[in-house]
């Protein structure tokens, strides 16, 4: 196939891209206003080719993969939601994409009145004091938050060596804790796959700096008992954390402020309206209760009068955890995003999602084990365990859904549920494309039986087959030499 090929081996000498008349300054022009020692001696190595086999090249290329815009996506753990396109044109308006961010507050007093509008629209939501916007993922968030925390404990006189996480966190969660500087002390989930405060009592001690629970918790199950798991640890003197990567099941429904956390991180580009999946770029600011304010990065978005400016005056910040403001073009597209919605829109928005995930769910629970057997949030995370003793796992079963176009579930996280196939249908799909994926789910359960070769060797109809997942990690390679 003609696609298949590098665009350098499309290239032919001579053949351009674009065709711009003689310009009254003359053939020479470049020659005369660039001086020789600023200019090439040799040009470019760049592929010559027409506009339109540039433009084919990559617009086949962009189909090969799956995305958003292609087809459903039900990565549990991502909200990989639709994304309205309008908050694209937000984002590239001018007057946004083109500032630069060393410009003096004067300069730019609508792109911080953006980020200070933002922020208070995030902590309304939440119910929290103040918020940053600088960090540039949820894990840099946590990171982020972590140091809040901690610079309070220094503050307080009270240094503090451990955190406590549940053993449904995040891969993430324990990471960040370890940068931070503390020690990871794991709570075990009970079998209804929620943590118990009593059990949280027994780990919660002097030394332990706090805890960080997600919530609704990567099982898609609500931590029910978070009002008694905040008294537990603020009776120690401990802070709360939640990991906001699944706030989608909670717009509009409940406050974390009120839940008695203390520090909480966004994933704007989870939540808030911006495609991913590629790795970035992604916003993960951060919210904190009035205690910890002070401690928040520097500088801040301040408002005086009607006009905006950035302090760097404030002695107990954790100083800057970003070079300039943080992901500006995700920020636009939240506030767009929220904007749009409105409070009434984004409480749609979770109540949505969570049928989503209910709906889908009732139509796979009868071939799939359901480990926790409850009404879910906004994901649901299944078992393919009657399916590995028939001959096929989850990473089979992912790779055929390929065949049949949908993107895989998240699969074997959390660590919790063996052969986890974690799925968020999120709120933006229709109920005949849940009705597709379910039957694609239940037509593999089948194939299992009928023809399990056919799912053992999966996928077939994608550009690439089953590929060599930890050689391509280990030893990856993309330099092409010609
Ligand atoms: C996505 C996610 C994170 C990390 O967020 P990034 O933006 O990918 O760094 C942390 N916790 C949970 C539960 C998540 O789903």
């Amino acid at each position: 196939m003609s696609e298949d090929i590098l665009i350098y081996e499309k290239s032919r000498p001579g053949r351009t891209g674009f065709s711009l008349t003689a310009t009254s300054a003359g053939d020479d022009a470049v020659d005369r206003l660039i001086p020789a020692s600023f200019r090439r001696r040799e040009p470019a190595a760049l592929p010559e080719i027409s506009e339109p086999e540039l433009v084919r090249h990559y617009v086949n290329l962009s189909t090969k993969n799956h995305h958003i815009d292609k087809g459903f996506y039900p990565l549990g753990s991502c909200t990989m939601k639709y994304n309205p396109k309008v908050n694209e044109v937000a984002a590239t308006l001018p007057g946004f994409a083109q500032l630069h961010p060393l410009q003096p507050d004067e300069d730019c007093q609508g792109a911080l009145e953006l980020m200070y509008r933002l922020a208070g629209m995030l902590t309304d939501i939440t119910g929290f004091a103040r918020a940053t916007l600088q960090p540039v993922a949820g894990a840099h968030g946590e990171l982020t938050g972590l140091l809040v925390m901690r610079a309070a404990m220094i503050k307080r006189g009270n240094v503090r060596k451990k955190i406590i996480i549940p053993d449904s966190a995040h891969g993430t969660n324990p990471a960040s804790v370890v940068i931070a500087g503390y020690e990871v002390v794991q709570v075990k989930s009970t079998d209804r796959g929620t943590l118990a405060a009593s059990d949280v009592a027994v780990v919660m001690d002097e030394e332990t700096a706090g805890i960080m629970i997600t919530n609704p918790n990567t099982l898609g199950l609500f931590e029910s008992e978070i009002v008694q798991i905040a008294k537990v640890v603020h009776a120690k003197g401990g802070l709360l954390y939640m990991d906001g990567a699944n706030l989608n099941a909670l717009l509009g429904q409940a406050k974390p402020a009120e839940m008695g956390y203390d520090v909480l991180h966004f994933n704007l580009h989870k939540t808030f309206s911006t495609p991913h999946g590629g790795g970035g770029p992604g916003a993960g600011g951060i919210a904190v209760t009035a205690d910890l304010t002070p401690f928040l990065p520097s500088p801040t978005v301040e408002k005086d009068g009607d006009r905006y400016n950035l302090n760097y005056d404030r002695p107990d910040s954790i100083g800057r955890v970003h070079n300039f403001h943080g992901n500006f073009a995700n920020m636009v597209r939240g506030y767009a995003y929220i904007r749009q919605m409105g409070a009434g829109g984004l409480k749609e928005v979770s109540e949505n999602a969570v049928l989503n995930a209910n709906y889908l769910m009732n139509l796979l629970k009868d071939r799939y084990e359901l480990p926790h057997d409850t009404t879910c949030q906004h994901e649901f995370v299944l078992s393919a365990a009657r399916q590995k003793k028939r001959g096929a796992r989850a990473s089979d079963i992912a790779k055929r859904l390929l065949d049949y176009g949908f993107h895989a579930p998240t699969i074997y996280f959390p660590l919790i549920v063996s052969e986890a196939m974690m799925i968020e249908p999120t709120e933006t799909e229709s109920k005949e494309t849940l009705d597709h994926f379910a039957e694609a789910m239940n037509a593999i359960d089948k194939e299992i039986d009928d023809n399990l070769e056919l799912v053992t060797s999966a996928p077939r109809n994608t550009p690439v087959r089953r590929l060599d997942e930890v050689r391509a990690s280990k030893t990856l390679d993309i330099k092409y030499v010609g």
